[in-house]
């Protein structure tokens, strides 16, 4: 499954930012439980490997994902993060790639990276300040409940299974509800 131009045309509106949770949200790990970097990247699976044998890779529809937002002209990127191991985490941002987008590195699609231990209700209020845009214009996917809290911000958001992560189905779904609310 994929979109088709005809679903988003379909659409009233579409989140000005499209904002994701990082562990079990577009990867299958806790980063920080991890022994973390060095990681050797293996570019057959764009996957990150360390001296360890830890493998970290990102759910399959991801990247495809990633490379439909950047068709919208008017919807940016970014992301909330609670990881102990933010340096961890911003290393395997920049080393994952975008096959769909001639292999742009993975972290030079977000416009906003907010990525520290604390609640996720500070890190929309930061993302909020940095982009000037209103809370009311995102959407926000992440696998932990408690996260649900950043509604009250205004926030949509869409609780993800931990065992998936993103996919089409989801992000189709985020879409929708997002467009009806107003
Ligand atoms: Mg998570």
């Amino acid at each position: 499954m994929t979109i088709d131009q005809e679903f988003i045309g379909s659409l009233p509106r579409l989140p000005k930012l499209i904002v994701f949770d990082l562990d079990y949200t577009i990867w299958p790990q806790w980063i920080d439980y991890t022994y973390g970097p060095p990681y050797t990247y293996i570019e057959s699976k764009n996957a990150l490997i360390n001296s360890y044998k830890e493998r970290l890779e990102l759910y399959p529809d991801f990247t495809a994902i990633v490379a439909l937002i950047h068709s919208f002209p008017d919807t940016k990127m970014a992301v909330a993060s609670r990881t102990s191991t933010p340096d961890w985490a911003k290393l395997a941002l920049e080393t994952f790639v975008i096959p769909e987008m001639d292999n742009m590195p993975l972290y030079d699609a977000f416009s906003y990276l907010e990525i520290f231990p604390a609640r996720k209700l500070e890190h929309f209020a930061a993302i909020s300040e940095a982009s000037g845009i209103d809370c009311k214009d995102m959407l926000f996917f992440d696998d932990e409940s408690r996260n649900r809290e950043v509604t009250r911000l205004g926030v949509h958001f869409v609780l993800l299974s931990q065992r998936d992560g993103i996919t089409w189905p989801t992000f189709k779904k985020g879409l929708k509800e997002f467009a009806k609310k107003s």
